[in-house]
């Protein structure tokens, strides 16, 4: 068995210990004789499980207890749908627009109400996290709304908005669990678990309590938090093994030292990774430096046959997924927790070999 360095942006690399402990208990979690896949949800082990992925979480993020943590299916994108659905009342939510994601959670809101755009850095292909005028939020929003880290870009707020009493709202998919937030800042949270929690499969929802009301008749059961929260995410057959495989991701974070041992960690691997690119004389980043992201960092040579060229030999050296996205071109290395520090010396060793023999 060989296993490569995955800098996938998602589904993307897990802890190898996480596997290994996935593959220990395969056949038989726990003296049960099953595995995670074949219990019933509603069985006492399942519930060990789930409760213990939601206390698990609670203690990494420090998850204030008048906030519910869901476990729900459909992905981040059902999430541009169910923030609207669930929370517009006045019929009115601010949005920042900082890339294809926030693009289609913007759209998905429009057939719920009326959007105000505050802010966009689409001018620049969304190399930056613009600057927010409070002057132009909406004092009576339902909820203000942004992307904290942008997969594709690889942008991310270094500073939240200050939206008063208007709650703030976060696609954090790409980098919760990375760097240390205060929930309390927030009025809502979701992530996919895929990039840098888990499999896919399952999405994350923290909400405050205050936030959770009846919504109207004609949404549907499934897409009420309302219903989601008092069933305790078990109102139907949740993602059973992808909420398991996150209670061994959340583990093995909090043997690690927790999100600030791992933030620490991160901004060590980034610092590593940019330093070199801000020494290259072929490869470059592409984000305004005061944004980068900690997760993803795109960088391109400027001419497209050697992105390729590059691309295609770093294949052939184990580090795969280096692609950058397609409506980006040039590269992009994901390095969300699970990738260790030693994949970007291995990154950073075969770019300055590269570089040298492509002068
Ligand atoms: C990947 C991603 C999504 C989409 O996630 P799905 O689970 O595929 O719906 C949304 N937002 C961000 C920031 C992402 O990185």
């Amino acid at each position: 068995m060989s296993r490569v360095y995955n800098f996938s942006a998602g589904p993307s690399a897990l802890p190898v210990e996480v596997l290994e402990i996935a593959r220990d208990e395969m056949l038989d979690w726990h003296g049960s004789g099953m595995s995670v896949m074949e219990m019933s949800h509603r069985s006492k082990w399942y519930d060990d499980i789930i409760k213990k992925a939601e206390a698990d979480l609670r203690e990494l993020m420090n998850i204030p207890s008048n906030y519910k943590v869901l476990f729900l299916q459909g992905g981040a994108y059902t999430q541009f749908a169910m923030v609207p659905m669930n929370l517009m009342k006045k019929g009115k939510a601010d949005y920042v627009n900082t890339g294809a994601w926030s693009k289609k959670a913007i759209s998905e809101a429009r057939k719920y109400g009326k959007i105000n755009v505050v802010a966009s850095s689409e001018d620049e292909t969304f190399t930056y996290i613009p600057e927010l005028n409070p002057d132009t939020f909406s004092l009576d929003a339902d909820y203000f709304y942004i992307t904290t880290n942008n997969t594709i870009y690889g942008t991310r707020y270094t500073k939240l908005p200050e939206t008063g009493n208007v709650p703030l709202v976060a696609d954090m998919s790409s980098n919760i669990l990375s760097e240390v937030y205060d929930v309390s800042k927030f009025g809502l949270i979701f992530a996919g678990a895929q990039k840098n929690m888990g499999p896919a499969g399952v999405v994350a929802v923290i909400i405050r309590e205050d936030l959770i009301s009846d919504t109207a008749l004609e949404v549907p059961t499934m897409l009420q938090y309302k219903v989601q929260a008092e069933n305790g995410s078990l109102f139907n057959t949740p993602p059973c093994y992808s909420i398991y495989i996150c209670g061994l991701v959340y583990e093995w974070l909090k043997k690690l030292g927790g999100i600030p041992a791992m933030q620490k960690i991160n901004e060590e691997k980034a610092a590593m990774l940019y330093d070199f690119l801000d020494n290259s004389s072929m490869f470059r980043g592409t984000v305004h430096k005061k944004d980068r992201s900690l997760m993803n960092i795109p960088f391109v040579t400027g001419n497209k046959d050697l992105d390729a060229k590059f691309v295609k030999e770093a294949t052939e050296n184990g580090l795969v997924n280096l692609k950058g996205h397609r409506s980006v071109g040039g590269m992009r290395a994901s390095i969300y927790n699970a990738m260790p520090v030693e994949g970007v010396k291995k990154l950073i060793e075969f770019m300055k070999d590269f570089e040298v023999n492509n002068k």
